[in-house]
């Protein structure tokens, strides 16, 4: 047996590996991720590495290959958890070992830390008396220094440079005489601060109560479960993770919660800290790498219990992990859109099991692959039904769009939305109005022959913009608007109006009096401008918050009575079999947002189509309805989560390499893997068949079980590099 080994976890040297036999008495103490003492080099001299493959089979002449001297016990393995964790990652999602190690070391350089040095005195007070007269004659600085240390015994070393004058060398000197000594205290820079912030303290009701008992006298019991908390906006899920955070980390456990990025705010920080003070921290991607190296140093000291932070933060460090929580585990940022193309869900559960922990994932909406495996038993189920805080659940009213227009009405909102905000502005309650859409219009399209504008490098329609340009969200490729269509010439080529600035412009125009503000992406650029936005608007500085998705998460308003859904349509088109999911968890969070204070909330939610079941069920806020009738088309379908699925992108800059290339590939599947009750479709045209230049085909194989899918993939990845055809090509996978 032979073992791939890296020496060590620095940036450069992960790019190589050594490979080193396995004596006989070491096989079955070798395993990956074990840390191992080898011979290095020229002169062999014993160095550690940490193994992260075996292999029957020797990559060099097998004289050649030095043997382990054997395992290093002095370590902690730490890095070796990291790296069975990669290696775990590279198999169920597809990617190289570097890859996988990049993903689970997120913080690879070190960054100095930020250092509190003192100086203190190290004599007694009259031996410094003493030595005082002395120094006094021919060193007149250190004497200084001493003179300052009698009064004082330690002084900081910034106030000794700037107040003092005195320079590091006097400090040194009289180091070496032994008078001093030097402290060094590390700082860790900490991102959780304003700790003088009040919150509430709230008594979980009945409900609540059950739910964090069952989860904890479980965990009392020594059972590791996952937990699948279902529980409707505003039902109080976050107070039942602190109640049983609160206990596993009474017991001396460590916790990591994941919060989408976007939902990461002050407000929701706030709260944990308001229960469990500096025990927590955070890490975000505005952070710093120092600064995230620190956070992440902290939690493997032991320093802090809670780690919160989006999908990276799942590869903190803790010493004793008792609970992994994922709120808003439907979420579909906690996929990573980089190879690996992890899932922090299914990533979770593994960490877990491998640290003995038990994870709860929560939602209002969960994913139906979750709440799939929930009724399986997979999962243990737990239903929060009725709204905690204030506020009842609002009335929701759908707006047939195609009867406005039959009824002449050609604004952007119907007559009933057009008739609550009035009345909202009258009574001086606020107003959220959702679109899940960015910039002035969406395409332009010709009404006389149908034409639709287009980037012509991405195969994607552009946006109109206000300035008068037509721009690519995907590469940035701009152009000034067309006022002729180029195919026909006809001059009937104009935009579809459904933007967030329309929607702006429209409110503008028609509620004249209102105060407006808009949230997306060309408004949020800045690092707070987010942040900014949505206390403007939680401080009552506007009636009407108009945006994208980003409006729906986080923050709590409770003066907004009245929720407008612009167009829910929009995300039922997008070619993916989870648009109708996607688009019931939207309308439903974006309709959770109304009513959530003393007074009752209203919902309009305007739509074409009307009958579509996901639009149906999110205005009935009937998840369980929704969740039957989207099974049963999966089934049908054999969609996941009923069959695992993987999509393999081939791409390429040259269109004839790629297009022999996915036919390679496809003969491969077909007569060199395990395809026996495997769906094979493709290869055809991505979504986004050029972008960038770069064009991409897909192959989708999908099977119920997983464990075929992943020797697929690892046969393809043997297969790549000793095959000519795929030279300029480029294999990645993605994974349900
Ligand atoms: P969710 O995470 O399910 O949306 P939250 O935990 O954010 O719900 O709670 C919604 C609101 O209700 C918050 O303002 C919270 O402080 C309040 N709340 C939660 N539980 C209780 C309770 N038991 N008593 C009073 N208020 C509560
Ligand atoms: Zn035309
Ligand atoms: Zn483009």
């Amino acid at each position: 047996m032979y073992a791939d080994i890296i020496i060590d976890i620095s940036h450069e040297q992960l790019d190589r590996t050594f490979q080193y036999a396995i004596p006989k008495e070491w096989e079955n103490a070798v395993d990956i991720g074990t840390t191992v003492n080898v011979p290095f080099g020229k002169g062999n001299r014993v160095i550690t590495g940490y193994v992260i493959n075996i292999t029957e089979k020797a990559t060099y002449p097998v004289e050649k290959i030095k043997p382990i001297l054997g395992i290093n016990d002095s370590r902690v393995n730490v890095a070796g958890n990291m790296i069975k964790l990669a290696s775990w990652i590279k198999h169920n999602y597809g990617s190289t070992m570097n890859q996988a190690l990049k993903t689970v070391i997120p913080v690879k350089d070190k960054v100095k830390q930020r250092e509190k040095k003192s100086v203190c005195l190290n004599i007694s007070d009259d031996e410094a008396e003493k030595l005082l007269p002395t120094l006094e004659k021919r060193a007149r600085a250190r004497a200084r220094l001493l003179e300052a240390l009698i009064e004082e015994p330690v002084i900081d070393s910034e106030i000794i440079s700037s107040k003092l004058n005195i320079s590091s060398s006097v400090v040194n000197a009289l180091e070496k005489q032994g008078v001093v000594s030097i402290n060094t205290e590390s700082m860790y820079r900490n991102p959780v601060m304003d700790s003088n912030v009040f919150g509430k303290t709230v008594t979980l009701n009945e409900e609540q109560q059950q739910a964090a008992d069952k989860i904890i006298s479980d965990y009392d019991k020594g059972i590791n479960k996952t937990y699948l908390v279902h529980g409707i906006t505003g039902s109080g899920k976050t107070e039942v993770y602190m109640e049983v955070i609160d206990h596993v980390i009474s017991q001396g456990k460590q916790v990591i919660m994941l919060i989408p990025e976007i939902a990461l705010t002050f407000q929701t920080v706030q709260r944990f800290y308001h229960r469990f003070g500096d025990k927590v921290s955070i890490i975000n991607s505005r952070m710093s790498k120092g600064e995230r190296y620190d956070q992440f140093m902290r939690a493997m000291k032991g320093e802090i219990s809670i780690m919160i932070g989006p999908r990276s933060a799942l590869f903190t460090q803790f010493p004793k992990l008792g609970l992994i929580v994922i709120d808003e585990e439907h979420e579909s940022a906690y996929q990573s859109e980089q190879t690996p193309k992890y899932h922090a869900v299914n990533t979770a559960l593994y960490i877990a099991q491998q640290s003995q922990a038990s994870v709860i994932l929560g939602s209002a909406t969960p994913s139906v692959d979750s709440y799939y495996k929930a009724k399986n038993g997979e999962y243990e189920l737990i239903t929060l039904n009725s709204r905690a805080g204030r506020g009842e659940l609002p009335q929701v009213y759908i707006s047939d769009m195609r009867e406005e227009l039959k009824s002449g009405n050609r604004s952007i909102f119907s007559r009933r939305l057009t008739e609550l905000i009035n009345d909202r502005l009258k009574k001086k309650e606020q107003i959220m109005l959702f679109l899940n859409k960015r910039g002035t219009a969406g395409f332009i399209s010709c009404r006389s022959c149908g034409h639709v504008m287009k980037c012509p490098h991405c195969d994607i329609s552009l946006t109109a913009h206000r300035n008068g340009r037509l721009v690519c969200h995907y590469c940035g490729y701009e152009q000034i608007n067309v006022s002729v269509c180029p195919e026909c010439g006809s001059k009937y080529i104009s935009g579809f109006r459904a933007g967030t600035e329309a929607v702006e412009d429209a409110v503008n125009k028609m509620f004249p009096g209102a105060r407006v503000l808009r949230m997306d992406m060309d408004t949020t650029k800045g690092k707070e401008g987010h942040e900014k936005i949505l206390s403007e608007f939680a401080n009552e500085q506007a009636d009407i918050l108009v945006g994208t998705q980003m409006i729906v998460k986080g923050h709590d308003f409770p003066k907004v009575t009245l929720v407008g859904i612009i167009a829910a349509d929009m995300s039922l088109y997008a070619s993916d079999y989870r648009a109708t999911e996607k688009t019931f968890q939207l309308i439903t969070q974006a309709a959770g947002r109304a009513g959530r204070g003393i007074r009752p909330g209203e919902v309009v939610i305007q739509t074409y189509t009307p009958d579509n079941y996901g639009i149906k069920c999110a205005s009935l806020q009937d998840y369980e309805a929704f969740y039957q009738q989207e099974i049963a088309y999966r089934k049908l379908m054999k969609y996941p989560p009923v069959n695992n699925m993987i999509k393999i992108n081939i791409s390429s800059k040259y269109e004839d390499l790629l297009e022999n290339a996915s036919r390679n590939l496809l003969m491969f599947i077909k007569q060199k893997c395990d395809t026996e009750r495997m769906i094979i479709l493709g290869p055809s045209n991505a979504n986004i068949y050029k972008l960038n230049d770069v064009y991409t085909k897909v192959i989708y194989a999908s099977h119920r079980e997983y464990d075929k899918l992943t020797s697929v993939m690892d046969n393809i990845e043997d297969y790549l590099p000793c095959n000519e055809v795929f030279r300029n090509i480029c294999v990645q996978f993605d994974v349900n």
